[in-house]
């Protein structure tokens, strides 16, 4: 993602300054406050498991309340039996939340929620390739400011925007960072199915999937293959569908211009499809936010209203189209492998509008979201990371870096790959041009081990 007031560059700028205080304050409050109950040793790590979603929202539209109904048909794909589950959902810890019910194959269970997650014990164990139904009921209510990444849960101006508001398996990460990077990691779902009434008349909603179904005041939308399932929704939505190369544009908007948004997101889609390969998706949606910054979804982007430069809204539509094949295809732990995702989403980008150098001096590139402050974590992984992956195209050339670049495409589709897998990849690629990553990805490639 990318946020911040836009600079002319269309870039983000740099916080204001009160932001460089954060992280030290942060390191007070830890001090002086006792640790939680929930320990994060005690949620498990259920990226093992599959599962699919059957969800429904009601939006109380006027109150900015909404009441979500959550059911997860688990497997076990591991080898070994699970005694809890551990599922990421930003409105636990953001959204004023109640729990409302947790059922395990229709029976009451205790669940513990734990900052952006809740962990569910299963009553009895459940065996490897064994099926089990989670059922998570809550109630939660839309903040109306942007500020600490509120904005993904919110409304305002008659808008809404929902980001990561299904309960998803995951491995459980803090919410918090010094910056604005993303903390979450999930697995792809064969199938999302998600129906969303509101209260309100004429609400349009742009959705990571398709409408599946009208039914009086509810619509009804599917995924297949999406590591999360995104909306906003408002009735000032203007909404523009056009067909590109076989896949439905959908373009929501407020304010912006939307030609002007659907020929920034055509000229990044094809210039990635030619080279990473086909997009995967039915639809590739574009929505108008009134918070925030531009933002990825599988499916789907955001772009803020204020990118009201023709270089700004260029910049922020190519990004998050580049997510598409990075972060949504293949997937990556965020919170840990930063440069995996916006690095090299970020490179793609710059294919196109151009390469800079970094206003932050030299710093690792192998560091989570909660290593950088806020003033160079886009400086250090996006500029520094893009620039990186450029120097190294140029080393080993163009076509085993392609190449190199493609495999670890299709050897991560609809998976997990990361920071390590992709350099390795590409150095398999690169014949004897490659490696030297030692010097920025210190504890990938530690020097004078074994
Ligand atoms: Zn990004």
């Amino acid at each position: 993602m990318l946020r911040y007031v836009p600079s002319r560059s269309g870039e983000p700028c740099r916080p204001p300054i009160r932001w460089l205080l954060l992280p030290v304050t942060l390191i007070a409050l830890a001090v002086l406050i006792p640790a939680p109950v929930a320990l994060a040793g005690d949620a498990p790590n259920s990226l093992g498991l599959s599962a699919t979603y059957d969800v429904t929202a009601d939006i109380r539209w006027d109150a900015g309340r909404m009441s979500v109904t959550s059911i997860a048909t688990v497997t076990n794909s591991t080898d070994t039996p699970v005694d809890a589950l551990t599922f990421n959902f930003i409105p636990a810890l953001i959204g004023h939340m109640n729990l409302r019910e947790v059922l395990v194959n229709d029976e009451g269970s205790t669940a513990q929620v734990d900052d952006a997650n809740v962990v569910v014990s299963l009553p009895v164990p459940l065996d490897p390739g064994s099926q089990a139904t989670v059922l998570i009921g809550y109630d939660a209510t839309f903040n109306t400011t942007s500020k600490k990444k509120k904005w993904l849960f919110s409304k305002k101006d008659n808008v809404v925007t929902a980001y990561r508001w299904i309960p998803w398996l995951t491995k459980r990460h803090s919410w918090s960072t010094p910056n604005f990077g993303e903390p979450y990691v999930t697995q792809t779902t064969s199938d999302v199915r998600v129906t969303l009434t509101s209260d309100r008349a004429g609400v349009s909603y742009a959705t990571t999937g398709h409408q599946a179904e009208v039914n009086g005041a509810s619509q009804t939308f599917v995924a297949h293959d999406v590591r999360d399932f995104n909306f906003s929704a408002s009735p000032r939505y203007k909404v523009t569908t056009t067909d590109h190369n076989g896949v439905t544009f959908g373009v929501y908007t407020l304010s912006l211009s939307s030609s002007s948004l659907l020929s920034y997101a055509r000229t990044a889609f094809d210039a990635f499809s030619d080279k990473m390969g086909v997009y995967q998706y039915e639809t590739l949606t574009v929505a108008e936010i009134p918070l925030g910054g531009g933002m990825e979804s599988p499916g789907m982007i955001w772009i803020p209203s204020n990118a009201t430069s023709a270089m700004r809204r260029r910049y922020l539509v190519t990004h998050e189209v580049a997510h598409q094949w990075f972060y949504g295809v293949v997937g990556n732990d965020q919170a840990t492998d930063p440069f995996a995702d916006e690095a090299l989403s970020e490179f793609l980008a710059r294919t196109i509008i151009g390469f800079r150098n970094s206003r932050c001096s030299d710093a690792n590139l192998d560091g989570s979201v909660y290593d950088y402050s806020s003033t160079c974590y886009y400086e250090v992984i996006y500029i520094q990371g893009a620039d990186y992956l450029d120097d190294y195209r140029r080393r080993v050339g163009d076509d085993g870096f392609w190449a190199g670049l493609r495999d670890y495409y299709e050897k991560f589709k609809f998976g997990l790959g990361g920071t390590l897998a992709l350099l390795n990849t590409l150095d398999s690629d690169a014949s004897d041009n490659g490696g030297g990553h030692e010097d920025r990805f210190p504890s990938l490639y530690p020097t004078g081990g074994g």
